[in-house]
């Protein structure tokens, strides 16, 4: 009794839509998780056969197919998608349990509902050939539908898919050295690694073995290729096995989908042919099916195998741009932008490899760089007796969250040896957009050491210069979009009149990026903005050459 008032309860209070069902599967009652996720106004009529109560095509919900599975004991899975009246198209998973008999013989099945996505992982003694018992992941048939089900949700909506074909390197010999028992608990593992570097839209499953497939949501040709990197990596930490630890490697074949006529099987013969060519090369590696990816890949692969080992082979420096007085040509400040000298490729411009390093978290290590050897040059000068003017650097928001960041900038100071207020930390505008209180205690804690922070790129984000003076921020950095652009767009000129305007009026300092001609200049002055920073005046400089300016200043 007790037990049927504990389902009873579980059944209205799951957060997963349930739909019980007879044996001939006509709807016996729904949960109010059911209504919520379907969207469905009206109950369901007792007695609505289940293929009919979703409109949509019969072979998505084979009447007779799904009987003979829950009668032979086995579960039926499906995702599919569907109108639900109101103009929205919903995508769903459905898994559809045979209830245990009872005395009184089938009470039926219960079907429960999911956004499509959302990794099932029950592990079933029941339902051999849907769901692999030893992982707890789905198996073939299962995964075979998903990859029709998205291909078809892509084909519409445009989403692009991809599928990974996972196989552990050597994997027999684990097998047959430590026997199979430590092979399952491998398997077991390395799963568990899989689901977690996936995000809750994939999914992944066991074909056969040592075979794990995901398919997964891509955003941009690489970023499968992420994906299969992460992978990688974490089946590539030690894992226990019995007393000792072991270090698999695994190698991926990735194929993309696209093609009208792609199949779930034809795609998975393409993972097969690109994880051969992964095996030829060694394994712990990946190989796209198609060439053209695995050229953007392989590039991508390469750019940050470089970056690593770019900061301990002191491949980076940091070129130094003045920041002008129009009226007089005096320097009145710099800003530390930083090269990566590459032995081969010369000297490669930020905007190719920051996105990198703030994607990977070496712009943390690359930043703390910065920030020292800034603070170091700036002190030298100013020993060597030059003018003593700010240096600004560039924090990533990666370095910005970090709670020891704070820290880190104190230590740069310490170390130089630099007054504060010689340091200018540039932020950009979208870093002030989460946890506002927060941010403001961190940016205070910031101004209490001494040194000053500037909006960069100000215009391009979207907060208004109102919403700034809750920050305590001295300065904006006009970027270069509005500056190029005044001298033949009266719009974008209108508009950094009055950016220039309300800030003087809130006694911010302006500083204009990216003034290259005689125009510009002539329409900041008008504005009475002071402080230029642009190739009119210089580029970014290297150390040596940017002293000889500090010691000239520019020539009018
Ligand atoms: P930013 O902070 O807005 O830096 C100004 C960029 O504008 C620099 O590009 C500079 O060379 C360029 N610039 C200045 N005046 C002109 C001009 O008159 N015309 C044109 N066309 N460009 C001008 P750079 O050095 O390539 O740096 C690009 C961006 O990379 C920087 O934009 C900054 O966001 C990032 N960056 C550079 N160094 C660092 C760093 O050390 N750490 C971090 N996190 N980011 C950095
Ligand atoms: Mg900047
Ligand atoms: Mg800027």
């Amino acid at each position: 009794m007790e037990s049927i008032l504990f389902l009873n309860d579980f059944f209205n209070h799951s957060s997963d839509g349930m739909l019980l069902l007879d044996p001939q599967l006509s709807a016996l009652q729904a949960n109010t998780a059911f209504y919520q996720l379907t969207g469905f106004k009206d109950h369901i009529t007792p007695g609505t056969r289940f293929d009919t109560i979703f409109a949509i095509n019969k072979d998505v919900f084979n009447h007779s197919t799904i009987v003979k599975h829950l009668q032979n004991n086995h579960v039926w899975q499906k995702a599919f998608s569907y109108e639900n009246g109101q103009g929205e198209t919903k995508e769903l998973n459905v898994t559809i349990l045979p209830l245990p008999d009872t005395a009184n013989g089938s009470p039926g099945s219960v079907a429960i509902f999911k956004y499509y996505g959302l990794t099932t992982t029950f592990s079933d003694q029941s339902s051999t050939g849907n769901f692999d018992i030893l992982t707890g992941l789905p198996g073939a048939t299962i995964f075979y539908d998903r990859v029709e089900q998205a291909l078809s949700v892509s084909r519409r909506t445009k989403q692009s898919i991809a599928l990974l074909l996972v196989d552990l390197d050597r994997f027999a010999m684990i097998n047959d050295g430590l026997g199979r028992e430590y092979g399952d608990e491998v398997l077991r593992e390395i799963a568990g690694r899989i689901k977690s570097s996936l995000r809750e839209s994939d999914s992944a499953a066991r074909i056969t073995g040592d075979n794990f497939c995901l398919l997964i949501k891509v955003t941009a040709d690489d970023h499968s290729a992420l994906v299969a990197e992460k992978i990688l990596k974490s089946i590539n930490q030690p894992l226990s096995v019995g007393d000792g630890q072991v270090v698999i490697t695994a190698s991926i074949g990735i194929t993309t989908a696209g093609g009208k006529n792609d199949t779930a099987e034809l795609l998975i013969e393409h993972c097969e042919s690109a994880l051969h060519h992964a095996k030829k090369q060694g394994g712990n590696c990946f190989h796209f099916y198609a060439d053209a990816l695995n050229k953007t890949a392989k590039k991508r692969l390469e750019l940050e195998h470089n970056l690593r080992r770019a900061l301990e082979k002191e491949e980076f420096v940091l070129f130094y741009q003045p920041k002008v007085n129009i009226n007089s040509g005096a320097v009145v400040g710099m800003e530390a932008l930083i090269r990566w000298i590459h032995p081969e490729q010369g000297m490669i411009p930020p905007f190719q490899f920051i996105p990198v390093a703030e994607e990977t978290g070496m712009i943390i290590d690359i930043g703390t760089w910065v920030l020292h050897e800034a603070c170091r040059q700036n002190k030298q000068w100013q020993n060597e007796g030059l003018s003593k003017v700010p240096v600004a650097v560039n924090v990533s928001p990666r370095q910005f969250q970090l709670t020891t960041f704070g820290d880190e900038v104190y230590r740069a100071i310490e170390h130089s040896g630099i007054a504060p207020e010689y340091l200018e930390l540039e932020i950009t505008e979208s870093m002030l957009m989460s946890n506002i209180d927060q941010t403001i205690d961190k940016l205070k804690s910031l101004t209490n050491i001494g040194l000053t922070l500037a909006i960069d790129d100000f215009g391009t984000g979207y907060s208004n210069l109102s919403y700034l003076t809750r920050f305590p921020v001295s300065t904006l950095k006009i970027d270069r979009a509005f500056i190029k652009d005044v001298e033949h767009d009266e719009n974008i000129a209108a508009l950094t009149r009055s950016i220039i305007s309300m800030s003087r009026s809130l006694n911010m300092k302006i500083v204009a990026e990216g003034a290259e001609v005689k125009e510009h200049i002539d329409f900041l002055k008008e504005q009475k903005c002071n402080t230029v920073q642009g190739f009119y005046y210089s580029k970014p400089l290297p150390a040596d050459e940017f002293a000889k300016l500090l010691k000239q200043g520019i020539r009018l």
